[in-house]
Parts: structure tokens; C-alpha cells; sequence
């Protein structure tokens, strides 16, 4: 429910007399004061009605995350990149992390083609149980090391809220994977620490599943969230690995004051069209994007086919920071 008020002193009245009816979740912008959990007016006999402009009992599911209370882009600043805003990120690593030396040598590769983010997976969700699942700890020491020495961000997925301690000693930003985006444990605790985390988008989540999984987040705590479309599931996966939801990208920078990015490798699922998918993105608003990269794409513990080698990264990114340029 959202009350609006005659100006802002008074909605600022109304939240301090909220707060000592020990009412939660209550937020305000200007002369509008936003109440979660509230269902009916009577629970809000307190506000003085003659203060009262109007009562609006429709409201965003997701408060914290949404613009109504939050109009200005969230930034996010880390020791190697700003992200949000007019900003355009790049993100870029291998899927999986192998070696101290291949992760050094894709960073290597990441940051001259503009990266600021080395990605790479220790922990990885696979769909089969037998299939390779990380290296854990010494992957994550490996591309401390490899971030730390190229002056780059760390970001990996973190699976399990009895990770997150762990992973939290070495990444800068956790990545939650679609498959988790509903993972509640593992969201309020990686909202109970402070350090950014990447949501991505659940394959078949819609923008109200998302941006509430965002807001279990910002419930904790910690609002330094950037959403990530990586493609959702769709009924022709003969050819599309996923289907990169472009307009999804425009309805949320409407609705959410969350840096929005996108990942075109898991949204492809081939190399060939890693790069169209990615400057479509880039086209609908995307603030950043997401690739994975492998020198030896055919010989990638995990998903080889849609890897770029360094130079096809090196031309995306050239093409996608153009589009950025035009579009933002
Ligand atoms: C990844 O980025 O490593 C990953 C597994 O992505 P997703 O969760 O989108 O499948």
C-alpha cells in the first residue's frame, strides 16, 4: 500500500510513527511513504488523514528494488568498475576455472579487450551429476591470484548459502545462477553480507519472480544488486540454447533502479550468434555484458560451444561499446 502525502515532512512523520508502532518494511520518496506488508488501511489509523492526498493499494511487489521509492540508477562501485547508470561494464572469463595459468591468460586476454570483471566458475551447477564440477577452493585461490594481478574484479557463483562465507574470502561480487534465483536461503544470505551480487535471471522466471528474488536481497540488507538476462527457456531448443529476452531489458530499466545486464553466451549457446544475441542486448539498454571466452573452445571442461576465443571478444566488445555510445 502506498499513501501519499501532502509533502514530505508529513510522509517523514508518518514513517517515524511507523516505526514506533514497530511497523517494518515502510519506505519513502518525497511525499509518498510505501508500506510492504500492509493489505488494509485500518492498520494505518495512526496517519493524520487530513495530511492524506491519496491511498494507492496497488504497488510494486518488490519496494526496494523498484523506482517508485528509488527513482536514480543504483551504482555500484567496486575496487575496478563503476557499474549502472550511463555506465557499460564488461564482464568476460572462462566458464569454468581450470588452471592458475588459464585463468591468468583469459584475464589477460579480458582486460585488454576492456574487461574490468574476471568471471570463471569454482563451484558450477551442472544438470548432470557426473559431469565436471569445478575445482572449489583452489579454483577460487587461482582466480584471486589471476584478478589480483591484472588489477580486476572477481566475480563467481556461489551455490549454496553454506558457501557463501567461503566464497565471500575471495570473490568482490557473487553471481547467483539461474537456477538459484528462487534459492531463498542463498539469497537473504548473500544479502547478509555486503559485498555486490549479480542476480541472474531464472530460465523460466518472470519480471515479478525476478525482481522479488532481487528484493529478498535488498530485505537483508544489502541493496548493491545488478540483475543479469541470460536468456530464458523457450520451445525451440533445437537451435536456441535459451531465447535472449531483449524486451525484458527496457521493461526493467522502466522498473527497477538495478543495474541491468546480459550474458549472450548462455542465451546463444553457440559462438556464431553469441555475438548478434549480445549487441541486441547491448542495443535494448543493457548496461553491461557477460562472455565467456576460451582460447581452445573445444577443449573446455564446460559448454566449449559457446565460448568466443580472445579476438572474436575483442570485436563484440569493440561493436557493443559503438551501440552503447548511441543508445545511452
Ligand atoms: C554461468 O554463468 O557460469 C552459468 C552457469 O550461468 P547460468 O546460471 O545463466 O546458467
Amino acid at each position: 500500500m502506498i499513501i501519499v502525502m501532502k509533502d514530505k515532512q508529513a510522509a517523514q512523520t508518518v514513517v517515524t510513527q511507523a516505526k514506533s508502532f514497530q511497523l517494518n518494511h515502510v519506505y519513502r520518496f518525497e511525499n509518498r511513504v510505501g508500506f510492504a506488508d500492509i493489505k488494509n488501511s485500518a492498520a494505518l489509523s495512526f496517519i493524520n488523514q487530513d495530511d492524506v492526498i491519496e491511498i494507492i493499494a496497488e504497488h510494486p511487489a518488490a519496494m526496494q528494488v523498484s523506482r517508485t521509492f528509488h527513482p536514480n540508477d543504483t551504482m555500484i562501485q567496486t575496487a575496478h568498475s563503476q557499474i549502472g547508470g550511463d555506465n557499460f561494464n564488461l564482464i568476460a572469463g572462462p566458464d569454468a576455472i581450470e588452471s592458475a595459468e588459464h585463468v591468468l591468460a583469459m584475464g589477460k586476454s579480458a582486460k585488454a579487450a576492456g574487461a574490468t570483471i574476471l568471471r570463471g566458475g569454482s563451484y558450477k551447477p551442472r544438470t548432470n551429476p557426473y559431469s565436471f564440477q569445478g575445482l572449489g577452493e583452489q579454483g577460487l585461490k587461482w582466480h584471486r591470484i589471476a584478478a589480483d594481478t591484472l588489477g580486476m574484479d572477481m566475480m563467481t557463483e556461489v551455490m549454496s548459502p553454506a558457501d557463501v562465507d567461503l566464497v565471500g574470502q575471495y570473490t568482490d561480487i557473487f553471481q547467483i545462477g539461474t537456477r538459484n534465483m528462487q534459492n531463498f536461503a542463498l539469497l537473504k544470505a548473500v544479502g547478509q553480507q555486503d559485498k555486490p551480487v549479480l542476480l541472474k535471471r531464472g530460465m523460466s522466471a518472470t519480471v515479478d519472480e525476478w525482481l522479488s528474488a532481487a528484493e529478498y536481497i535488498a530485505s537483508e540488507g544489502n541493496t548493491q544488486i545488478m540483475l543479469m538476462e541470460r536468456g530464458i527457456r523457450s520451445f525451440d531448443q533445437k537451435y536456441l540454447r535459451n531465447t535472449m529476452d531483449v524486451s525484458v531489458i527496457p521493461v526493467l530499466r522502466e522498473l527497477t533502479h538495478l543495474p541491468i545486464l546480459a550474458d549472450p553466451s548462455h542465451a546463444a549457446g553457440v559462438a556464431e550468434h553469441v555475438t548478434a544475441t549480445g549487441l541486441a542486448a547491448v542495443a535494448a539498454g543493457a548496461q553491461g555484458l557477460m562472455i565467456e571466452i576460451h582460447d581452445q573452445p573445444t577443449k573446455a571442461l564446460v559448454d566449449g560451444k559457446q565460448a568466443l576465443t580472445p579476438e572474436q571478444m575483442v570485436s563484440l566488445f569493440e561493436k557493443a561499446q559503438a551501440i552503447h555510445d548511441i543508445v545511452r
